[in-house]
């Protein structure tokens, strides 16, 4: 296995044999040690001291049910600390085929071009062939206009990676997208603004082709194929995850509902818990207007290969033709509630401009938020926001503010009610009706980020034990111990949704360990998992205080403070204190 070491200054590159350090680790655990051992945390995040990191997971590239994640990691232009996103796509697949551990991009070309990187599989040689081809004829367009251009160029077997035009601009909201299984630029490694960092390096696209590359290496044959079974298993019998189960069905949208009814669903810019829409805007009504547009009910599909949970939807036009895949739960609600929004054809228009342009969609709702409370808009004028979308990819002046994000974006508005955490805009979950999600969104080291410790599932799902959403007692411990796990989980290539029956079905745990000794080689166990994901979050923590976030950073936004949330009324009241224990002393 190699680290491939891209040089953008020079345009030369080096294939070097994994170090021992980095043997066990992949995704996550892989960008954040990189960036740790690399960059200098007070750099500037679109500098040339800066990297991006590309890293499939552990088990990324195989027979693993749901792993075809990639993760990619930087100093974040939007939070001024270390990033991990990751993505659902077949690149990930080519990726860890050519035996590819993990991909670092150094420094900037003098010249204001860009360029393209083609990686494919020389078969003769055995090891992976990389050219450096101009891409300028590729700058400024929509997205779905130039991935075809790419697959007309390199043929139909390839998988893409890039930015669209959020990433040249330099927008701290601009995600890195990856082609999904049509071809089409739908999924992202959205948050933190690393569309920008490549940008920055002048890299607009990697393709790869690994047509004739050999198949992952796995240690333990027997072992790694018993653990698929069981977490198959596990996959294919839960409720949530099951063919034709819940994402199956409605996809992660099937949470508005349940969101709206627990009073966490935020409503025009964090006002209300409950948004009087959300029935139009739900999973329920997505599955009920595509069967009459299109006839026949539709079941949702897999963004990347070997999903067995497959909830990537699309939404249909009314004439039956595709309107965009996909309208996703995040998505959905920032685009929607978050901006008082309930038509879902103009929610799916924005989703649409987001894809086009390269933007990530939930620090673009949340920025809209902003713009609706300073005035720029009303909530509820979704041709108005869609017209905002366009002024962000136009880059005009105000659209420039926009593509800064939430937190930057509410500043020069002046705006008092920020709804984000270390600069970056906050998901779908209200922390005054959710307490556990507010100490994940307060300590993560990715800034507001509800997958990095996904308090969901006990507050509101019931999945691995159930607990008041409402109380603030515990949840530092179940906050810290998600990180942890989820730290973990971001290595292994997985899907996060795979927590929903692993946590549930211990079968379906003991699986997911188990593979990741079958490809290893090592021995790790359940305790094992949480000292890993602590032994990540610890290096991230460290990053970030050295690029000065320190526990003033770890706060939610002051509103939420004082501020009672209907319908409960509640305020944001975990402690100061209680929020410095969770990852502290990591
Ligand atoms: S569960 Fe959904 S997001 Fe996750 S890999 Fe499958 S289709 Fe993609």
């Amino acid at each position: 296995m190699w680290i491939l070491k891209i040089n953008m200054s020079d345009k030369t590159y080096k294939l070097e044999d994994v170090p021992n350090a980095y043997k066990n680790l992949g995704g996550r655990g892989l960008t954040s040690t990189i960036v740790c051992d690399e960059v200098n945390p007070l750099c500037h995040p679109l500098g040339p001291n800066n990297v991006l990191v590309f890293a499939p997971g552990i088990v990324t590239g195989t027979d693993a049910p749901t792993s075809a994640r990639v993760s990619v990691g930087a100093k974040s232009p939007l939070t001024g600390g270390i990033k991990e996103s990751n993505a659902g796509t077949s690149w990930s697949v080519d990726v860890a085929r050519m035996k590819i551990k993990a991909i670092v991009v150094y420094s900037q070309p003098k010249e204001d071009k860009y360029w393209m990187i083609h990686i494919s599989w020389d078969a003769k040689e055995e090891r992976p062939k990389i050219e450096f081809l101009p891409a300028d004829e590729y700058i400024g367009s929509d997205l779905y206009a130039v991935f075809p251009k790419i697959y007309e160029r390199f043929g139909k077997g390839i998988s893409i990676a890039g930015i669209g035009v959020a990433g040249e601009y330099g927008y701290a909201n601009s995600g890195i997208v990856f082609n999904d299984l049509k071809g089409q630029p739908t999924r992202y490694s959205g948050r933190g603004g690393l569309g920008s960092v490549m940008g920055s390096k002048r890299l607009k696209f990697i393709v790869t082709s690994a047509q004739g590359a050999p198949e992952v290496p796995i240690v333990d044959k027997a072992l790694f194929d018993q653990g698929c079974e069981k977490l198959a298993n596990a996959l294919r019998t839960h409720d949530i995850t099951k063919p034709k189960g819940g994402l199956n069905t409605y996809g992660t949208a099937v949470l508005i509902n349940i969101l709206n009814e627990a009073g966490g669903l935020p409503t025009r810019n964090f006002k209300t818990g409950r948004f009087e829409g959300a029935p139009k805007i739900a999973g329920e009504a997505i599955f009920e207007g595509n069967k009459t547009r299109v006839g026949k009910e539709v079941y949702n599909h897999a963004c990347s290969p070997g999903c067995i949970i497959q909830c990537s939807n699309t939404w249909y036009k009314q004439d039956g033709r595709e309107h965009v895949s996909c309208v996703e739960y995040e998505s959905d609600w920032s685009l929607g509630a978050n901006l008082g929004i309930d038509n879902l054809d103009q929610i799916a228009e924005m989703v649409r401009l987001c894809n086009a342009y390269g933007l990530d969609t939930i620090e673009t709702g949340g920025t809209l938020g902003v713009a609706a409370e300073a005035g720029i808009f009303k909530f509820g004028d979704g041709e108005k926001a869609i017209e905002l979308i366009h002024e962000i990819g136009k880059g005009t002046p105000l659209g420039r503010i926009l593509g800064s994000g939430t937190a930057s974006a509410g500043r020069v508005l002046g705006v008092v009610r920020i709804p984000a955490v270390k600069g970056q805009g906050m998901p779908a979950y209200e922390p005054r009706a959710v307490k556990g999600i507010g100490v994940t969104y307060a300590t993560s080291t990715m800034g507001a980020d509800h997958t990095s410790g996904y308090t969901i599932n006990n507050e509101i799902l019931g999945v691995g034990g159930k607990v008041d959403p409402l109380s603030p007692e515990g949840k530092a411990a179940i906050s810290r111990n998600l990180q942890a796990a989820t730290a973990f989980l971001d290595s292994t290539g997985h899907c996060l949704f795979i927590a929903f029956a692993i946590l549930d079905i211990p079968s379906g745990f003991e699986g997911f360990v188990e593979e990741c000794n079958g490809i290893l080689g090592t021995n790790w166990t359940a305790e094992d998992v949480i000292k890993i994901g602590l032994e990540i979050l610890r290096k991230e923590r460290a990053f970030n205080v050295a690029a000065g976030l320190n526990d003033s950073h770890d706060r939610m936004p002051e509103f939420m403070k004082y501020e009672p949330l209907p319908p409960h009324n509640h305020t944001f009241d975990v402690p100061d204190e209680v929020l410095d224990s969770v990852l502290k002393t990591v």
